[in-house]
């Protein structure tokens, strides 16, 4: 048994009855007494205690979890952290520990749990200097990536507004040598809009109490920042986040000139947000005249090296390609406001890609010859199923990739207990469980899956709107069980479905989208004026953030496809996918108790909200469908063996040849048949026995307490 002496059970297999109400009660009971860690089986599932919680996090800690199996231990993220490198280390086998759960439920926290475990376990014996180079390039990492893909949000004060995912490499002796980080869909949108009470992507008021933006610069000059009404964070202190950041891109190998070159983009984005166009008498547009706009222009440019008038034209007119010619086209100033606000979210989202890169570039250990290739523990840190009044294409982006990683996270559960149940030598027996597949294929085949239909009306030829796109999703899936449309014949009385718009039946639930912009987000395309603006940048940061300057886009529709937004995460997911199958995987799940970002508060409602999407009772059912427990021989028997007369040492007096010398698995089911279990109830396998209820661990145990 686990040394857990917190309430209720420390492993959700064995609440008993299996139902929702017993799962719940027993995470309550455990929070309350800041026992925020359950397992099931090898899965951990962590409640977000909105508060430090001291002894939680210490060095004494890491020790005791280096030094003991995890099953010995509370629940805890080192266990999952220790289990992991034991394994790395012991059988050279690649891990990956996927954490999930929605915003704000300590996702990201859990992930740093895990690296700082990491960094103290590992490398002891190493050369010193070399390893403390690499953990500390690895944990300076984090607050670069959320400085520039991190923002407030009415969830979360740090939410990560991308998916990360990041291998920690390891050389033959376990100590780390490198690292290699892969995002996720950054929400880029944000860039230019933020919903009431967020906060756009903590860089930009970095940059601005730097003073970089012009002295009494304040947010409410500049339109990217002051349409949400926030603008300070109780929890954040800007200026000392930008020294601390600047501090964490020198560790990581970045020189000066990089680091002023990527704030100075990040400045030009908030200037370029205050450039305003004015309609011109021809129907064109141009750059508004009066100082703001004129300031904003010049400053933007300067601070990307490039002309102002070579930006006024970019963002006001475009080249397009006909026959072996090409002329110029003026935008309305509505399409030129349009322009601006993607070449701000391009340049952002760009310079992320960048980042991440450079960073890449430093960390990553490149192996000299194939006996150097170093083993793995990937740590994976990816939004949660979104449910919002609103829907878009961001949402359906990260709930399909929700429903791809539950599928993973069943047929790996499914595989494990299968590969177990074979190395013991007990024969398996079928779990039903709910097989989303469907689901994932509605989204992601071929040729009819909503992707490719998406793409497919994205480069129609005529007038392809979104509504249109909505009609098209409609008439392919008129039948399946797990999608719905007014435009469908089926749902047409129903008011709760708006026109526009299309609602997929989740494995989490129900979840209506609005089609609206999705056309638009999955082209997701850069003008290629702006392309050959930016390649034509004195800035050298700035040039490398267009190394398809010079690419044209699809000339009149006949040139290459250019990849879609959709298509391109529906590619990154599969290689994720792909690469996590290869792998030993771990789990955290997180849960949030509250909304409201507090300490010590329970909203039961929330939390079975969350217990769904994650199908956390789903787990329990398949863990617990063949047997509920099992432990090694030996620790069985060490607990239990004083209830048999004639196991128990002291007995050795009164037989002439105690049963104390048979083998182990033998003296387990003698105890087993002792207590009256019969051949149903118990397994022993080769090296463990198996209980099926839980019901029969209590009676052991009350058996032992008399
Ligand atoms: P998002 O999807 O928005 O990025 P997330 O799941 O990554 O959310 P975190 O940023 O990890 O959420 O956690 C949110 C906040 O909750 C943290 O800033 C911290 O204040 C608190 N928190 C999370 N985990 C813990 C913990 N183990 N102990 C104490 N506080 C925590
Ligand atoms: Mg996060």
């Amino acid at each position: 048994m686990r040394d857990d002496k917190s309430p209720g059970v420390p492993d959700f297999v064995l609440i008993e009855p299996v139902s929702e109400e017993a799962l719940i009660e027993n995470m309550r009971v455990r929070f309350q007494a800041d026992a925020i860690y359950t397992a099931i089986g090898p899965v951990v599932v962590s409640v977000n205690p909105y508060r430090n919680l001291p002894d939680m996090y210490t060095r004494k800690l890491i020790d005791a979890y280096k030094a003991k199996h995890s099953f010995e231990m509370p629940p805890h993220i080192y266990a999952i952290a220790a289990d992991a490198y034991r394994d790395m280390s012991t059988f050279n086998r690649d891990q990956c520990i996927i954490i999930s759960g929605e915003s704000g439920a300590g996702k990201t926290e859990a992930s740093k749990h895990v690296m700082h475990y990491i960094a103290a376990a590992s490398g002891d014996g190493a050369r010193e200097a070399d390893v403390t180079r690499v953990k500390d390039q690895l944990l300076q990492s984090n607050p670069v990536l959320e400085a520039f893909g991190n923002a407030r949000t009415t969830r979360n004060d740090n939410s990560s507004r991308f998916g990360k995912y990041m291998d920690i490499q390891f050389n033959r002796s376990g100590d780390p040598v490198g690292g290699q980080i892969t995002v996720y869909l950054l929400e880029k949108s944000r860039v230019v809009r933020q919903a009431a009470g967020d906060r756009n992507f903590h860089a930009f008021y970095q940059v601005l109490s730097s003073g970089a933006l012009g002295a009494g610069a304040k947010a409410a000059d500049f339109h990217y920042l002051n349409q949400s009404g926030v603008d300070t964070v109780r929890t954040i202190n800007d200026a000392k986040d930008f020294t601390i950041v600047k501090s964490a891109m020198r560790i990581l190998g970045f020189t000066d000139l990089e680091i002023t070159s990527a704030f100075d983009i990040v400045a030009a984005v908030l200037h370029i947000g205050n450039i305003n166009f004015v309609a011109t008498s021809e129907g064109h547009s141009a750059v508004c005249t009066q100082a703001g706009s004129q300031n904003a222009l010049n400053n933007a440019a300067q601070k990307l090296g490039v002309t102002a008038a070579g930006l006024a034209t970019a963002l006001t007119q475009r080249t397009v390609a006909t026959r072996g010619d090409s002329v110029q086209a003026h935008s309305s100033a509505e399409q030129a406001t349009h322009t601006r606000d993607a070449l701000a979210k391009g340049l952002y989202d760009r310079l992320f890609s960048w980042l991440v890169t450079r960073i890449n570039n430093s960390i990553q250990y490149i192996p000299q010859t194939s006996y150097d290739t170093p083993s793995v523990i990937g740590v994976l840190d990816i939004y949660g199923f979104e449910v919002f009044e609103l829907n878009s294409f961001e949402q359906f982006c990260i709930n399909y990739c929700n429903e791809k990683l539950q599928q993973l996270f069943i047929a790996l559960t499914l595989k494990a207990e299968q590969d177990e149940y074979a190395s013991e030598g007990i024969t398996w027996e079928p779990v039903e469980y709910f097989n989303n597949s469907i689901i994932c294929e509605l989204i992601d085949a071929p040729r009819q899956g909503i992707i490719a239909l998406l793409d497919e009306e994205c480069l129609r030829p005529g007038q392809p709107t979104d509504d249109t796109f909505v009609t098209k999703i409609s008439e392919a899936h008129q039948n399946h069980a797990h999608f719905a449309s007014r435009e469908n014949a089926a749902h047409r009385s129903d008011k709760t479905l708006p026109h526009g718009a299309f609602r997929l039946r989740h494995y989490a639930g129900d979840v209506t989208y609005h089609a609206q912009g999705f056309l638009d987000k999955n082209t997701d395309l850069l003008q290629r004026d702006l392309r050959v603006l930016g390649g034509s940048s004195s800035v050298a940061v700035v040039r490398e953030l267009f190394p398809d300057a010079a690419a044209s886009q699809a000339q009149s529709g006949a040139a290459k496809r250019p990849v879609t937004a959709g298509t391109a995460f529906k590619t990154s997911l599969a290689a994720l996918v792909n690469n996590l199958e290869q792998k030993q995987p771990n789990y955290i799940r997180c849960l949030k108790p509250n909304a409201r970002q507090q300490a010590s508060l329970w909203d039961a409602d929330l939390v079975i909200h969350q217990t769904r999407y994650l199908g956390l009772l789903e787990n329990v059912r398949v863990r617990r469908a063949g047997f509920a427990y099992r432990t090694h021989h030996e620790r069985w028997l060490a607990r239990y063996k004083m209830l048999h007369p004639r196991l128990w040492i002291g007995a050795r007096d009164t037989y002439s040849r105690s049963d104390a010398n048979l083998p182990a698995a033998e003296q387990c089911r003698m105890l087993c048949q002792h207590l009256g279990l019969g051949s149903d109830d118990f397994r022993i396998g080769r090296t463990k026995v198996f209980i099926r209820s839980p019901r029969t661990l209590d009676l052991f145990e009350q058996t032992r307490a008399r």
